[in-house]
């Protein structure tokens, strides 16, 4: 296997898909990504600033009632509380499809 070159569906720059990333998603069963990494930094900003609608749900992780900011209906995110979300990034890498954090009220 060797690092594939993509190009983003959004800015159309060029982007690199890294052999561990490629193994990882194949091992998840995810498809590889369209946006290049800065495309999709901006699209979680943008998730994170729409706090006008405020949804309950649980912690994938330990079930802890949380608030986010996001229908938890429509993403396939997994949904975090604060611990679990920062603990992710310690415990994965290279990851396409991150987690979502809890809102902070
Ligand atoms: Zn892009
Ligand atoms: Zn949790």
């Amino acid at each position: 296997m060797a690092n594939i070159v993509q190009t983003c569906a959004k800015c159309t720059r060029q982007f690199l898909i890294i052999e561990q990333e490629q193994k990882l998603l194949k091992e998840k069963g995810i498809p590889f990504p369209t946006n290049c990494s800065s495309c999709r930094q901006k699209r979680r900003l943008t998730l994170r600033g729409a706090e006008r609608m405020l949804y309950k749900t649980n912690c994938q992780k330990c079930n802890r009632e949380i608030i986010v900011a996001y229908d938890p209906s429509t993403v396939e995110n997994m949904i975090l509380c604060k611990k679990d979300y920062d603990q992710y990034f310690l415990e994965n890498d290279s990851i396409i499809k991150d987690p979502l954090p809890e809102v902070s009220l």
